[in-house]
């Protein structure tokens, strides 16, 4: 993404004149972006527009108040109501086509609107006549701001509505036609060079926003990253022992403080060396990855936390958790390995006589934490229970006396 929009900026920034179009995604985001300001702008900018626009009603009335009426119609009629109903829609946050045509043609609208309550009145409002469509062409290209190609289509029609107008006045000579056509024409060059500039600008903006916000974005995933590897086994999956013990010190500090019982079991899986020298470590790694998503299934309650311990290894933290508990979640964990068995292997190497399935012994220890004693006593106290486990026959669970 970073590389997307910095070929965009590369596209932007110099000199020679560009499409201010950006790929379909980065357009959308774009839009996106500006929307609900260009929204709110346009409502206002419209608002002081429509009362500019029929304060000229005073104009109209001093000036050739036997057309008054008709300045009333085609102002207060007409115009102000589609004015008013195109500025209330901008409220509703429109796509961007309707904001932009809509508002365009109203620009448009309102400027042949003017030429036609001039249009072969005297020489003076034939010569004003082109200072109207001057004020309307600079606010629609330099305040209002229409996206280029849309300031374009209207700057157009009203210059095509003057030619009209110019043709057909008879109180202007013919020089004053062109002169008056040639500020027209000056002002909507003039106009749509800065419409173009400001627009420009307003997306390298964009980009250069993006920019930050994407490199800020990635940061935070790369960060998230690390500290996921930071804080999890790599083989299997689970929280490795440097973030057992943060835990185990933050669970029992927990346990200390709300007076409830805290379980420990120890998972180590039986005969694991003679596994591997029989399958091969590739296979031993299997093993352990399924038995870690084994003991993932079998913790039930949000609390419990589970950590590859070393090797072959693992140990379940069960906080709020009595002795009767922790053995069924200890007892759980060995069915479902026995059940599971093992992972299939590479056959070539499974002598067909024999059948291979992986199984656990667990040591289960339960304490009453208060402050002061030491964590590690329980954990030694699991520790011996596994031993009996494993003196005892292997597969089977023992509790810590
Ligand atoms: P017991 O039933 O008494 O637990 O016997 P055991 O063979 O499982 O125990 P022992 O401690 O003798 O052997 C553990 C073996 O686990 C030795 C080591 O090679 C293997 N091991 C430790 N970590 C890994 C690992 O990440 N991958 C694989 N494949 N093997 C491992
Ligand atoms: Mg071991
Ligand atoms: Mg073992």
């Amino acid at each position: 993404m970073v590389n997307f929009v910095g070929a965009e900026v590369e596209r932007l920034s110099g000199l020679s004149p560009r499409w201010l179009v950006f790929p379909a995604p980065l357009e959308d985001r774009f839009e996106a972006n500006i929307s609900p300001r260009r929204c709110k702008r346009f409502w206002w900018e419209g608002l002081l527009a429509i009362c500019i626009f029929d304060a000229f009603l005073l104009a109209d009335y001093l000036g050739r108040p036997e057309h008054f009426w008709r300045s009333v119609i085609v102002r207060l009629g007409v115009m102000t109501p589609i004015a008013l109903a195109v500025d209330f829609s901008m409220l509703r946050k429109p796509g961007k086509v309707f904001r932009e045509a809509s508002f365009a043609g109203m620009l448009a609208f309102a400027a042949l609107s003017q030429l036609y309550l001039d249009s072969n009145q005297n020489i003076v409002a034939s010569a004003y006549a082109q200072t109207a469509l001057v004020a309307v062409i600079v606010f629609a290209n330099t305040s209002i701001r229409l996206q280029f190609p849309y300031a374009l289509v209207a700057s157009m029609a009203i210059m095509l509505g003057d030619i009209v107008f110019l043709f057909q006045d008879a109180f202007l000579t013919h020089d004053q036609k062109l002169f008056g056509f040639g500020l027209t024409f000056a002002t909507t060059c003039v106009t749509m060079l800065a419409n173009y500039s400001a627009n420009r600008e307003e997306r390298l903006n964009f980009l250069l926003y993006l920019r930050g916000d994407v490199l800020i974005q990635d940061l935070k995933v790369a960060n998230l990253e690390l500290s996921q590897m930071a804080e999890s086994d790599g083989l299997t999956g689970l929280a490795n022992r440097h973030f057992f013990d943060s835990r185990f010190e933050e669970l029992w500090e927990t346990a200390v403080a709300d007076g409830t019982a805290f379980s420990i079991v120890m998972v180590d899986v039986d005969h694991f060396k003679h596994m591997n020298d029989t399958y091969g470590h590739l296979s031993g790694d299997r093993v352990l990855k399924r038995i870690a998503r084994l003991i993932t299934e079998a913790l039930r309650m949000t609390g419990d936390f589970a950590a590859r311990f070393g090797g072959e290894e693992f140990v379940l933290l069960l906080p709020s958790t009595h002795q009767v508990a922790a053995l069924q979640v200890a007892e759980r964990i060995r069915k479902l390995v026995e059940v599971a068995g093992f992972p299939p292997l590479d056959a070539s190497r499974i002598p067909l006589q024999r059948e291979i399935t992986a199984t656990v012994s667990c040591g289960v220890a339960t304490a009453h934490p208060v402050a002061g004693e030491d964590r590690r006593h329980l954990l030694d106290a699991a520790d011996k229970a596994l031993y009996q486990a494993k003196t005892d026959g292997r597969n089977r669970v023992c509790f810590a006396s």
